[in-house]
């Protein structure tokens, strides 16, 4: 075994701590990473503090992972030490069912087994990357180009996919109007990943001081979204939303916004639901949908097309001591645009 630095939380009111977890030796399909980098996603701080049912503790979260090879399994064909590799949300999955067959291993039938809070065969739960180590099978470890700026490419992993994957399904190229609902660390990747496809974007957001930066992410217009009378010159002006928003709120005034036959695709997890109109779906043939993240091969795909448009997170790079209040400034909104954990601190 392998004793691995970590900071998790004990319950879902503590503070995140220093703790040794272990991790496994490589199997012959393992690759044993040292973390350099990883994001903290609105996720792990709806899972450390207990807002989605099912939390196990001690937990240690984190699923935006970058770092080194520093061992491989004797099978391990894929990896060479020292490479530099990216862990996202998952990290096995059955391989045989439907879904993993067609590359959407996020849907296997048989339970993805997400970076952490998902059981493992051997008991207890998977531990994510909020720490100084973890072993991942090759299949589930993505492959990063030389050169790029690692602090940087760690939200990725998960903004980075959750985003790319919808924006592509749907479509988005030049000529393609696309708006983008709550600024934080999804939605500002979703404002470049769909300027750099060709798409003119628009920023819905309830914080007018974000309207500056909107425009540098690449956006072109910015709608306050607590004014109800912004959105009246924008009916039916939209092929596609993409909601990053992490609260309950109402989505009725968005669908409004939509083209005939135009998609709004929610990606935020609120705990609460959130409430819709039958009648601004009906009218108009309008699509509500949802997405989740995306598969290790779309996850390779979007990493390479990160890299070539040189698209990356802008971040704020922290120590794992602030990592309790990285989790407080997130939910007041107050993330430019994501938090990265230093893995030399912990
Ligand atoms: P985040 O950085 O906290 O961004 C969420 C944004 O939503 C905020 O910056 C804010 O933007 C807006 N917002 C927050 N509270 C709001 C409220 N009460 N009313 C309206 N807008 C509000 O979070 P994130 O990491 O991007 O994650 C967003 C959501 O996506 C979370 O629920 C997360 O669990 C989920 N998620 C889903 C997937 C997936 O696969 N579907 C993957 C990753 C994360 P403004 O200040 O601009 O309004
Ligand atoms: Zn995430
Ligand atoms: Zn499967």
């Amino acid at each position: 075994m392998i004793q691995a630095k970590a900071y998790g939380v004990n319950d879902s009111k503590a503070l995140f701590q220093p703790m040794t977890i272990e991790r496994r030796d490589p199997k012959p399909d393992d690759v044993v990473i040292e973390i350099a980098y990883c994001g903290i996603c609105h996720s792990d701080i709806h899972t450390a503090r207990g807002e989605w049912s099912g939390t196990q503790y001690p937990c240690v979260p984190g699923h935006e992972i970058v770092g080194h090879v520093v061992a491989v399994g004797k099978k391990v064909k894929k990896f060479k030490l020292g490479e530099t590799v990216g862990v996202g949300c998952f990290v096995d999955s059955c391989g045989k069912c439907a879904p993993c067959k067609s590359n959407e291993e996020q849907f296997c039938e048989k339970g993805t087994t997400y970076t952490y809070n998902s059981p493992v065969k051997e008991g207890g739960y998977t531990y994510g990357g909020y720490s100084s180590h973890i072993t991942v099978k090759q299949d589930y470890v993505l492959k990063i180009k030389k050169g790029l700026p690692l602090d940087r490419v760690a939200p990725l992993l998960c903004a980075g996919i959750t985003t790319y994957s919808p924006l592509k399904r749907y479509g988005t190229k030049k000529g393609k109007k696309v708006g983008v609902v709550g600024l934080g660390g999804l939605g500002h990747m979703a404002v470049k990943i769909a300027k750099a496809m060709g798409a003119e974007v628009t920023v819905f957001s309830t914080s007018p001081e974000k309207a500056a930066d909107a425009k540098k992410l690449g956006a072109k217009h910015f709608v306050y979204s607590k004014e109800k009378a912004n959105f009246h010159p924008l009916a039916k002006k939209f092929d596609l939303i993409i909601d990053s928003v992490s609260a309950t709120h109402n989505l009725t005034p968005y669908l409004q916004t939509l083209k005939i036959d135009g998609t709004m695709v929610l990606l935020g997890v609120p705990p609460e639901p959130s409430q819709v109109v039958a009648s601004a779906l009906i009218g108009g043939r309008k699509r509500l949908t949802g997405s989740l993240i995306g598969g290790i091969k779309e996850t390779q795909e979007m990493l390479n097309f990160c890299a070539t448009k040189k698209v990356f997170s802008d971040i704020e790079l922290i120590g794992a001591d602030k990592i309790n209040e990285a989790y407080d400034r997130t939910v007041n909104g107050d993330v430019k645009y994501r938090f990265v954990i230093d893995a030399k601190t912990f």
